[in-house]
């Protein structure tokens, strides 16, 4: 079966060397195997995305010498002109019986008591999962715009990720209900995702390991819209050598800064020697890393991005 995978940033700021870690080991996943490589645009967010951001985000890409068979800076490709998309998958899981508006406003939802993810993130409580149709009425009259949310089942999802091994969550327990349309209007990552990568037939979704925790999510939304879940593959986190993690805030890592420090070569070899495909760091092109890529080179723990 031939790969398919994709780069998928959000261009709401300028990317990162995170999001390039990333970017590099998806087209190397995929280049090594003969794949076909996608770029989608996430700009869901009408007020963080722009399309100057958008073309800024391609250049990058381009830079770095990283090129894509399919998508790009097109309407088919860009998450923003895809809504009748979603609203279909949106409709079929209404059919379903497992969508319900959540008028919960932000301190409802973050009231005291209310379980926490891992990553700071509230489970949601159930709130509004079973409101009659006057208590919807009374919440329509006050003025509020709910949310919507996917009712999922006291289940126990497990995700054979490729490169980290298995990862569990009890969806009830663990997740909850998640938004799938935020109340302005635009459709969450979550659902616009999960479409997207089964429309664009994507069968290997390289990224962060900050989306470990929602891979089983999305693959329980892949099997309930009656898709095949990808195969997975999360990249550690970034560490500098003192062990500290790297993250969007850390200003000076954003490719404006990177591009005036190093040449492409130059950032390519760092990414490939902190990722292990480098025994000693050298200037290197990422075509240069295609027959050297290997997922057992890759650490499971942290990557420390070393100085050059
Ligand atoms: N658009 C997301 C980001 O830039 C990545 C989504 C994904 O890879 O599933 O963080
Ligand atoms: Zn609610």
């Amino acid at each position: 079966m031939t790969v398919r995978g994709r780069f998928a940033p959000s261009p709401s700021g300028r990317m990162h060397l995170g999001n390039l870690m990333a970017a590099l080991l998806a087209w190397l996943d995929v280049r090594s195997q003969n794949g076909v490589m996608v770029l989608r645009i996430e700009d869901l967010d009408p007020e963080r995305c722009t399309r100057e951001k958008a073309a800024q985000l391609v250049e990058d890409l381009e830079w770095l010498g990283l090129d894509w068979d399919e998508g790009g800076l097109i309407p088919s490709h860009m998450q923003s002109c895809r809504g009748e998309i979603y609203a279909g998958a949106f409709e079929r899981l209404t059919q379903l019986g497992l969508t319900y508006p959540c008028y919960c406003t932000r301190a409802e939802r973050l009231a005291v008591g209310a379980p926490h993810r891992e990553d700071g993130t509230v489970v949601y409580s159930g709130r509004c999962a079973g409101l009659s149709a006057e208590q919807r009425q009374a919440f329509e009259r006050a003025g509020r715009k709910p949310a919507w949310r996917v009712r999922v089942p006291d289940e126990d999802v497990t995700v054979e990720d490729g490169h980290m091994g298995a990862f569990s969550e009890n969806l009830r327990r663990d997740c909850g209900d998640f938004i799938i349309r935020r109340s302005d209007g635009a459709w969450a990552y979550q659902l616009a995702v999960v479409v997207d990568d089964a429309l664009m037939g994507i069968n290997h979704v390289v990224r962060g390991s900050d989306l470990l925790s929602s891979s089983p999510r999305q693959a329980w939304l892949h099997r309930v819209l009656g898709y095949e879940a990808p195969q997975f593959y999360h990249l550690p986190l970034l560490t500098d050598s003192t062990g500290r993690r790297l993250s969007k805030r850390d200003a000076d890592l954003d490719l404006s800064v990177l591009r005036q420090r190093y040449t492409p070569e130059e950032l390519t070899g760092r990414l490939a020697f902190s990722a292990g495909l480098l025994e000693e760091y050298a200037p290197v092109s990422p075509r240069e890393l295609v027959s050297r890529f290997d997922w057992r080179k890759v650490p499971t723990g942290d990557l420390v991005v070393k100085e050059a």
